[in-house]
């Protein structure tokens, strides 16, 4: 199933989760989709390393979710440090696990490898899989300007290059502000973007992921969100019900502001996972 088609009929509800690490073993995702199946997400995304690391992992696991899980995978594929060879190979080899979305990324600029000459933006490699075959393609979008990007008009610029250039669905970077997202949509639709757009969450549930994400997201970190952090950095369990409670008020007011879909960053932690779609279960309809 193409999940852009999701939208027509309810707001989403999709996760994303990553490939074990190489120190731990592969079959403990078995366990992480276990938790996470029973939420019946209406996709489950799984993130590819952009030195193509994540390749075989991706696309195994995506396969793994379909079949075992009989939910629908969507493939991430970063482009940066790829050949054109190299992508349609991963393509074939999507199409023969039977994966129909992927979400296509440029992936992040590792000053330790020079970027491959073939693509430079993810609008490229966003043409070459619509002229690949029947994919349902997906982008990255960023409610606070990619950080590379000059401005937000001229993000949003290249965005729609994306959208024309065959995206049908957007997810977006996370963030803790939901009028950040607003204003976010509002430029996006002003642009002639109109395809769906889900919101990323991430909750925060530990001090180290909320100095991960300023840095490596530069996401915005407002001062209600600072203070109730601060409160609780030396208590962990009340910190994670802290970041839980967070990530619940943002997505019962992006609901109530018609959001298109909610994308959970699950951290492959079902826990956290089933406390917050405990809470917001019966909104997403
Ligand atoms: P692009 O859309 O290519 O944009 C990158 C920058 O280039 C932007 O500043 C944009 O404005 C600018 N730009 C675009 N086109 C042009 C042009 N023609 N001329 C000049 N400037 C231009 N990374 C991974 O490695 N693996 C993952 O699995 C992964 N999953 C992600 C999932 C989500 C939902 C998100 C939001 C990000 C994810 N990332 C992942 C991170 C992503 O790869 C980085 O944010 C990366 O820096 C940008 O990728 P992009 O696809 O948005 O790039």
């Amino acid at each position: 199933m193409k999940t852009c088609d999701i939208f027509k009929q309810k707001t989403t509800l999709s996760f994303e989760v990553f490939p074990p690490k190489s120190d731990t073993p592969i079959d403990s995702i078995y366990s992480t989709i276990d938790g996470l199946a029973p939420l019946k997400p209406d996709f489950i995304s799984v993130t590819y390393g952009a030195g193509g690391s994540g390749s075989n992992a991706t696309i195994g696991i995506c396969e793994m979710i379909k079949e075992k899980y009989g939910i629908e995978p969507v493939a991430h594929l970063a482009c940066i440090n790829l050949t054109r060879e190299k992508v349609l190979f991963e393509l074939a080899q999507m199409r023969a696990a039977g994966i129909e979305n992927i979400l296509a990324l440029r992936g992040d600029i590792n000053p330790n490898v020079p970027p491959h000459e073939d693509f430079r933006y993810a609008a490229e490699l966003i043409e070459l899989i619509k002229e690949s075959g029947d994919f349902n393609i997906l982008g990255a979008c960023y409610p606070e300007g990619h950080p590379e990007a000059p401005n937000m008009v001229e993000d949003i610029r290249h965005l729609k290059e994306k959208v024309d250039a065959g995206c049908s669905q957007l997810i977006s970077q996370l963030f803790f502000d939901n009028e950040d997202f607003y204003a976010f949509r509002e430029k996006a639709a002003i642009a002639g973007i109109d395809v769906p757009i889900e919101a990323g969450i991430m909750p925060v549930t530990n001090p180290k992921t909320i100095a991960r994400m300023a840095t490596l997201c530069h996401a915005k970190l407002p001062k209600k969100f600072l203070t109730i952090m601060s409160k609780y950095e030396n208590d962990p369990i009340a910190m994670r019900d802290a970041g839980i409670a967070y990530a619940v008020s943002q997505i019962v007011d992006l609901i109530a502001n018609d959001v298109d879909g909610i994308h959970l960053y699950t951290m492959n932690n079902p826990y956290i996972a089933t406390k917050i779609c405990s809470a917001v279960q019966s909104l997403f309809k």
